[in-house]
């Protein structure tokens, strides 16, 4: 399961952001101004699964010509997925719709994924002791089904390359 942003109808007002923390119940990650932009969420973290990421482009000679656009920034649910390769425990799983999820009560938060990630998107939650990262949750009520690779089939598929 994906879904597809189209920049050119954003106008950058966050309230999908806002919308992923209220439903995923993430703590804020503070309020602090960046002095160099107007998107303070910054950059994607433990807490925070998705960034309408601001691209400011100022042109201080013809001010009308500056541009402000949008960017939009999540985990990817790669086919081929860093993060998922890298991950010694099988903590990391694709579930029945392929989405890349991440199993916090197998997850031992030793943080192998997070550098294996092209994007910069999975980070380990210090409270927590837990990597997290958007899950592309399904509608509440709906279960979710876990598909586990059993580390046999993983050992398998690392030997065969
Ligand atoms: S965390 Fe990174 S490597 Fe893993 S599925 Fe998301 S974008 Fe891909
Ligand atoms: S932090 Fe968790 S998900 Fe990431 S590599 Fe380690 S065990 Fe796997």
């Amino acid at each position: 399961m994906r879904f597809f942003t189209d920049v050119t109808l954003c106008i950058g007002c966050k309230a999908c952001e806002v919308a992923c923390k209220q439903w995923n119940q993430l703590p804020a990650d503070g309020y602090a101004f960046t002095g160099n932009s107007y998107d303070n969420t910054s950059r994607l973290s433990a807490a925070s699964w998705r960034h309408v990421a601001f691209v400011e482009q100022m042109d201080r000679e013809v001010p009308v010509a500056s541009r402000w656009m949008m960017l939009s920034d999540v985990c990817k649910h790669c086919t081929n997925a860093g993060c998922f390769e890298s991950c010694p425990t099988g903590a990391i799983v694709r579930n029945e719709f392929g989405d890349v999820y991440v199993q916090p009560d197998v997850c031992n938060g030793c943080g192998y994924c997070v550098p294996s990630c092209p994007f910069g998107v999975i980070a380990v939650q210090p409270d927590a002791g837990v990597a997290q990262k958007c899950t592309l949750r399904p509608p509440k009520g709906r279960p979710r089904t876990r598909l586990r690779e059993s580390m046999s089939d993983r050992l398998d598929r690392l030997r065969a390359g």
